[in-house]
């Protein structure tokens, strides 16, 4: 018998937002579920913003984590047990400034949705093989302005292309983010959608770190609570003396002048948000 699971990555920002709305008013053929992956560590206008989708009468959202990163980075291990941190952090050695690999997409986003695809929609085992005539479509909202993440995502799922195939609603239709912004004014959403990303992300600029200080107080406060966790020695980076930082300047984050991104706010754009998928 054949069978089609349609699913939403959702982010819960601007362009998974979009995507969300849009099935649900019928523009779009509609998903069984939205997924969010949750690191447990967004802004609190993020989990605002989802509760209230939760209510608009789409498609059912299930939420599902690997585990609170922030959590995990403080003890000092990651979602496959080792003793290195995942986060994409700032790396000092004698002066020269670089950036750690990031793995927490995978693990705590990637990995996240996939597992309940295939445990708890498909009701697979662990490794067991997809049955013949089922097949997956997972959605994306990416816009045309990342359209370079899409490929990152045909990638990652053509050896799976048997029964898995991505979707890129606003790709297809052309949307920018910035059409995203208008597309959702015009639907009548009663707040401003938040940019999603762990409040603690080394991606975010000054302006969104600003925004993050401005809008989520305590978020900041975990953002300089992970910081300072990252040279506490709980944390280990592999064969490296480095120190580690959230702030591209390689400071701690509470010694960081934001006064002119403060000023610039309006100009500057926040970094790529996650959106269910960072950096892939
Ligand atoms: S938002 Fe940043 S820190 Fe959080 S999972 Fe994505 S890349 Fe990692």
């Amino acid at each position: 018998m054949l069978m089609t699971l349609r699913i939403l990555n959702l982010g819960a920002g601007v362009q998974s937002t979009t995507v969300y709305l849009m099935a649900a008013s019928g523009e779009i053929p509609s998903y069984d579920y939205a997924v969010f992956a949750d690191t447990g560590e967004e802004p609190r206008p993020v989990y605002e913003h989802l509760e209230w989708l939760k209510r608009v009468g789409g498609p059912p959202i299930i939420t599902c984590s690997s585990g609170k990163l922030g959590d995990d980075i403080v003890m000092g291990r990651n979602g496959t047990g080792g003793r290195f941190v995942t986060i994409p952090a700032f790396l000092e050695e004698d002066g020269r400034v670089g950036i750690g690999r990031r793995q927490c997409t995978r693990e705590y986003k990637i990995d996240a949705v996939d597992r309940v695809i295939r445990r708890e929609l498909l009701g697979l085992k662990p490794r067991q093989r997809v049955r013949a005539g089922v097949q997956v479509v997972q959605a994306y909202g990416i816009s045309a302005d990342e359209a370079g993440r899409s490929v990152r995502i045909r990638r990652r799922m053509e050896k799976h292309s048997r029964w898995l195939a991505p979707e890129f609603p606003l790709l297809d239709r052309g949307m920018t983010r910035a059409d995203c912004v208008r597309w959702l004014a015009a639907y009548g959403v009663p707040h401003e959608v938040p940019k999603s990303a762990c409040v603690f992300c080394p991606y975010r600029n000054n302006v969104s770190w600003v925004w993050l200080q401005q809008h989520d107080p305590d978020g900041w406060r975990r953002a300089v609570e992970i910081d300072e966790a990252l040279r506490s020695g709980a944390v280990t980076v592999r064969g490296m003396r480095a120190k580690l930082y959230l702030h591209r300047s390689a400071k701690p984050l509470r010694e960081v002048d934001f006064s002119s991104a403060a000023d610039a706010g309006k100009q500057l754009e926040f970094h790529t948000e996650c959106a269910g998928m960072c950096g892939v």
